[in-house]
């Protein structure tokens, strides 16, 4: 038998590539393993959206170094976005590499495998077709991400996504109603689906059709989807056809992470974002209104280049006035052959984190005061798996997505289940069962 190994950094969409990478390789005779020590093929799956990411992924590839001098016959390749991002610069830094492979080029994943055993360097960066897709693995699968398109046109200029991953390509409707279909059949609950400007699916198709009509179709064909989520939307592209979708139909659910970035028109502007603060409220505001209870996250980048007190002070207040349930902070970083790379002013390092501790404090004030008001409340939870921390109790998410911890028996993974919140806690919130599943008892036995 021969092994591989994946290593996986970064998004949700690193994650799919992953799981169709390791489809590919299943299909070519390739056994996946959890121990990097038995693998013969070690794969790093790589992120290029902030320079930390691209240094973690090098030193992983040096402990691997190490390793391939007690076997030689082990074979490291490279693939995604930052493998894309650097080509073949990225051999010169890490000698031990075999092969390297963009994202759009994973499906020859396992050609590469072959060619660099017979002790050859290769890489593939060119833009293939999308290829590929996730079958069910076996076992439960609560929840199932499948993507719809790859690439970014908006190129904002602090981004390297568009670099790495290239234009728009969005995938057929068929081909994915077939594949939410496959996951559906094989037990999944929730699908999500994934795009890096998901909102502007199916402008590049040439047909009339765009997410809302996608997530109609969907709906429409596969009612025994329990759950449809969809990430990550632009502020720019929501229209009030999608607005009305989340709101009408009902697997739809009511969370949405719309990325803000900064509260500052200016910073907006440099970034080329495409919307100014007030579109972003308005917007945000008109989404509550018609999914009243809408669990609204956010991304936000603090020190981008020329960002003045004043700038930050915009975004501080943007928090307070979005009321998200969640935001995710990062300290702008350079990244090479972005414009904001080049602009002039760029904050140092220590401003940079000061202005994070600060944004942090407050949006964790926010989100615990939101999630305590949560305390009551009843919820229905898909139970995902055991809780990551004592593997003794089950953890699951809301339809908003918060997580939740509550005590059950594994029996209950994947199933949906009526929730009282009792408590809050660092991240997640607490439940209580208020009944448990039909045909389930409680000490986990499947009443037959
Ligand atoms: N497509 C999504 C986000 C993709 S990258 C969107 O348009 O919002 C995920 C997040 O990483 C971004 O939302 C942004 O907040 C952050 N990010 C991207 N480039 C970054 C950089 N150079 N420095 C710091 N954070 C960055
Ligand atoms: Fe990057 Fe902007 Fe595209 Fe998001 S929309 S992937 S932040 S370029």
């Amino acid at each position: 038998m021969k092994f591989f190994y994946i290593h996986t950094f970064g998004c949700q969409m690193n994650v799919y590539d992953s799981e169709r990478l390791t489809q590919a390789l299943q299909d070519h005779g390739w056994t996946v393993t959890k121990n990097s020590g038995q693998a013969d093929l070690l794969l790093i799956n790589t992120c290029t959206v902030r320079q930390l990411a691209e240094e973690k992924a090098f030193s992983l590839i040096g402990r691997w170094a190490k390793m391939k001098a007690d076997r030689p016959d082990v074979i490291v390749g490279m693939v995604g976005c930052l493998a894309q991002h650097l080509r073949q610069k990225a051999f010169k830094r890490a000698p031990a590499l075999d092969f390297m492979a963009g994202p759009r080029a994973l499906m020859r994943v396992p050609e590469l495998a072959e060619e660099a055993r017979q002790k050859k360097r290769v890489a593939v960066f060119s833009v293939c077709n999308f290829g590929g897709g996730t079958k069910a693995p076996e076992g439960v699968v609560p929840s199932a991400y499948v993507a719809v398109m790859d690439g970014c046109n908006q190129y904002c200029t602090y981004c390297a996504v568009p670099l790495a991953r290239g234009r728009e390509k969005s995938r057929s409707q068929k081909e994915i109603l077939a594949e939410v279909k496959r996951r559906v059949a094989a037990g999944t609950k929730e699908i999500i689906l994934l795009g890096q400007n998901i909102t502007r699916y199916g402008s590049d198709l040439g047909q009339k059709i765009n997410l809302a009509d996608l997530l109609c179709r969907i709906a429409e064909a596969i009612p025994e989807l329990s759950r449809l989520r969809f990430i990550t939307g632009h502020p720019s592209a929501f229209t009030e056809q999608l607005i009305k979708a989340m709101a009408d139909l009902s697997p739809v659910c009511g969370a949405l992470h719309l990325p803000l970035q900064s509260g500052s028109d200016r910073i907006l502007q440099a970034m080329k974002r495409g919307y100014t603060s007030t579109q972003y409220t308005d917007l945000a505001r008109k989404i509550r209104a018609f999914v009243p209870d809408l669990v609204l996250s956010t991304d936000i980048i603090v020190g981008f280049p020329g960002e003045t007190e004043h700038d930050f002070q915009a975004t501080l207040d943007m928090v307070k006035q979005c009321d998200f349930d969640m935001a995710f902070c990062f300290k702008y970083s350079i990244r090479q052959a972005t414009i904001a790379a080049e602009l002039p002013d760029q904050l140092p390092l220590l401003e940079k984190e000061k202005r994070l501790a600060l944004l942090l404090d407050t949006v964790e004030q926010k989100a615990v005061a939101k999630k305590a008001a949560m305390i009551g409340r009843r919820e229905k939870v898909l139970i995902e798996g055991t809780d990551v921390k004592t593997k003794q109790r089950l953890q699951g998410r809301t339809r908003g997505n918060h997580i939740v911890i509550l005590d059950g028996p594994p029996a209950w993974i994947g199933r949906e289940i009526e929730v009282e919140i009792t408590a809050t806690a660092n991240w997640s919130l607490m439940g209580e069962v208020i009944s448990p599943p039909a045909g389930i008892v409680n000490n986990g036995q499947a009443i037959a």
